[in-house]
């Protein structure tokens, strides 16, 4: 089965309504290859904006979304929230909320159950630091990331999994096609090898990490990148580009 290919744009905790307003005109309005599935992630506050403003069939994003119902958790957003407010993906493990806001990978993967299990469907993203990188400790690293997935999640078709390398995010730094087409073979090996084979021919393997609309093509030609996770640029009317890169 060929995989869809994928962009999703991350706006972070950027934007105000007037510039969100814009970057939605920008896509409602720009002539999108319609092959590509495209999913935006704007802030908390503007997801309702968005999902009432945006053509429909560009998908929006939570940036998080809590493993728990409802009830007592400041801050947190439920999946019914989500759903209520039409909002049916969520970005989950990003590197900034494992490093900054400390979400350990069995958090990340219990919730990434939580919401796959109940209609949301997830960009779950791993990847390791310069560090580890260094350290010749990347596919060790992103392996003990999946596999604390592997121990909570049974349904992998809602999940799209996002290879951003921490040292590669927001730094102008961007893997080399070598480097990253390494890596998404080994996540897709590991899939084959630890969950099924139809899961690893399937499940759709991204890069983030300095994407624009210059290196995109490159990267988007090797066999196992599947789309793009986007920062920075898909504030830019460029993320334009980006999508339409696969051709
Ligand atoms: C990201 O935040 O997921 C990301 C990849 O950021 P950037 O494209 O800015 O590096």
């Amino acid at each position: 089965m060929a995989r869809k290919f994928f962009v999703g744009g991350n706006f972070k905790m950027n934007g105000s309504v007037s510039s969100i307003k814009d970057i939605v005109n920008n896509l409602n309005n720009a002539k999108l290859d319609p092959s590509v599935e495209v999913v935006v992630s704007p802030s908390a506050i503007h997801l309702v904006l968005v999902r009432d403003s945006l053509r429909s069939e560009i998908g929006v994003a939570a940036q998080n979304v809590y493993d728990k119902p409802n009830g007592a958790f400041t801050g947190e957003l439920s999946v019914s929230q989500l759903l209520d407010s039409k909002i049916d993906w969520a970005i989950l493990g990003h590197s900034e909320r494992r490093t900054i806001l400390k979400e350990a990978d069995d958090l990340v993967a219990s919730k990434t159950k939580y919401a796959t299990e109940n209609g949301v469907s997830v960009i779950w993203c791993c990847g390791e630091s310069l560090e580890e990188r260094e350290a010749g400790k990347t596919i060790e690293v992103v392996s003990k990331q999946l596999e604390a997935l592997k121990a909570k999640v049974t349904d992998w078709s809602k999940i799209v999994i996002a290879y951003e390398p921490i040292w590669a995010i927001g730094t102008g730094k961007v893997a080399t096609t070598e480097q990253a087409q390494e890596v998404h073979k080994a996540i897709r090996g590991w899939l084959k090898t630890n969950v099924s084979d139809k899961v690893a021919e399937e499940t759709r393997i991204l890069y983030g990490g300095s994407v624009n609309e210059k290196n995109c093509a490159e990267l988007g030609k090797q066999p196992d990148i599947d789309g793009f996770l986007v920062g920075g640029a898909s504030l830019k009317p460029a993320f334009v580009d980006i999508i339409n890169s696969s051709k």
